[in-house]
């Protein structure tokens, strides 16, 4: 993708602004990897790891909406860590895809 450098420049300034919110997904997504280690997983597991996130996201909704309760910072640490995962998901396709396309050539 190429760009002009007035489109870098709008790109550049709008990044700044979704910098903290990057760089805690960053390390949430380094977290993951130290955790699990490298993972190389078809689309359908990763949807299935994504979606075990995005329902640790509802049972913190559940929590508040029938239960009273206040959100906290549960709420925020699932959401980020469904970005994350989101990330790992995008980048292993991405890797599979390349690696895909170099055996076929
Ligand atoms: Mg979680």
């Amino acid at each position: 993708m190429e760009l002009s450098l007035s489109q870098a420049q709008a790109i550049y300034e709008q990044a700044e602004a979704h910098k903290e919110i990057i760089q805690e997904v960053l390390l949430e997504r380094v977290r993951q990897d130290n955790k699990f280690g490298p993972q190389n997983r078809p689309p359908f597991e990763w949807k299935i790891i994504l979606d075990e996130e995005v329902g640790e996201v509802s049972h913190e909704v559940c929590e508040v909406y029938f239960r009273g309760e206040e959100f906290s910072d549960k709420y925020r640490k699932e959401l980020v860590e469904v970005a994350a995962v989101a990330l790992a998901a995008l980048q292993n396709y991405d890797q599979r895809a390349a690696a895909a396309s170099s055996s076929n050539s």
